[in-house]
């Protein structure tokens, strides 16, 4: 509250639970929006895809919105982006690889030729209406990640979004500690940070400790290997593909999603893939088994991702073999059509959100 009125922040998503992230910042007539995530279903939730955030304030409110500022390309960040544009045709601030993410998933939903798409770079500050956002590099499992310092009539919020302090992150680009220090010397009035597993002890190792739990994967591993990751999760992409070097494998990717992401990630340079590591996935399939990684969608189990038909026995290129071996981010619950899930080998390399 300021003489000049009062600020209202409003979670649409994302508080409480994991996914569908999306904030509006709300003073007098203007309200601007952070991220436009989906949430993956849970298995009960038969015959849907993904589910989007309810902004049905904002739709009423649609005149007043005069931005969409997202933090990183994520899924539960950037998914529902071509729903809101639809109905909220404003302005979206983004990093590079971030937009290029959003133009992906844009164009596989014909909704790009009229988004108005700005490209931002953490240590720039726009005005948005009546806020000045800061962007700062937060240190996460996808490149050119944002936290925001945001300077309002009312006083200044630093929104974090999701963030590790990571001291030998994959990247190799840690968090701006000294603009954190800055913000605090400065005065915050606000802090909205990321919980996800604060109320347990200890602390979350380096990422780094993935690569070592991929080499002994690929030195035992008498067959295929099968990656399941997000489609969005560039840093253990390239974690998988600097595994895939080392062990004289090659890296296939299975799944549209993550071949669009893959390509506009290498293309803006912030995925290092040599030619050679990286083949078709129709020429992997004839290779030697014990010469291949295959990429693919579905650790959590989605039933319209690559894992989840192939659990099902549905999967058009490519079934599991008895010797294959499944990295998963997390293993799916048992009980439900897991019946190739069960047969084949699996071990849980990291939690990540
Ligand atoms: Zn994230």
């Amino acid at each position: 509250m300021s003489k000049h009125g009062k600020l209202k922040i409003i979670p649409l998503g994302g508080l409480g639970e994991v996914g569908k992230n999306m904030t509006a910042y709300e003073f007098n007539n203007q309200i601007l929006v952070v991220d436009a995530g989906i949430m993956f279903p849970r298995n009960d939730m038969l015959g849907i895809d993904y589910i989007i955030p309810d902004y049905e304030y904002l739709r009423k409110k649609a005149d007043k919105v005069v931005g969409i500022v997202i933090t990183h390309g994520h899924e539960d960040h950037i998914g529902a982006i071509h729903h809101v544009l639809n109905d909220l045709p404003v302005p979206v601030y983004a990093t590079p690889l971030t937009r290029g993410l959003i133009e992906v998933k844009l164009a596989r939903n014909n909704a790009g030729s009229k988004a108005m798409l700005n490209t931002v770079e953490a240590g720039d500050s726009v005005e948005i209406g009546a806020f000045k956002v800061e962007f700062f590099h937060i240190c996460h499992s996808i490149p050119d990640s944002v936290g925001l310092g945001i300077t309002t009539p009312a006083g200044f919020i630093v929104h974090m979004s999701d963030f590790k302090f990571d001291h030998t992150p994959v990247d190799g680009w840690p968090t701006d500690y000294a603009k954190l220090a800055e913000f605090s010397k400065r005065g915050v009035d606000l802090l909205l940070s990321d919980s996800t597993n604060a109320e347990r002890p200890g602390w979350t190792p380096s990422e780094m400790v993935i690569g070592p739990a991929f080499d002994k994967v690929l030195t035992e591993a008498p067959g295929r290997v099968i990656i399941a990751t997000f489609a969005s999760l560039i840093s253990r992409i390239q974690q998988v593909a600097d595994a895939a070097a080392r062990h004289g494998r090659k890296m296939a990717l299975a799944g549209s999603s993550m071949v669009d992401n893959v390509k506009i990630a290498r293309k803006l340079g912030y995925l290092d893939i040599p030619d050679e590591v990286l083949v078709p996935l129709d020429q992997a399939l004839q290779m030697q088994d014990h010469k291949v990684v295959l990429m693919c969608t579905g650790s959590q189990g989605e039933p319209s991702s690559i894992v989840g038909r192939l659990s099902a026995g549905t999967n058009r290129q490519f079934d599991l073999k008895p010797r294959t071996r499944l990295c998963c981010l997390r293993i799916p619950s048992p009980g439900t059509r897991r019946r190739s899930v069960i047969r084949s080998t699996a071990c849980c390399a990291a939690a990540q959100t």
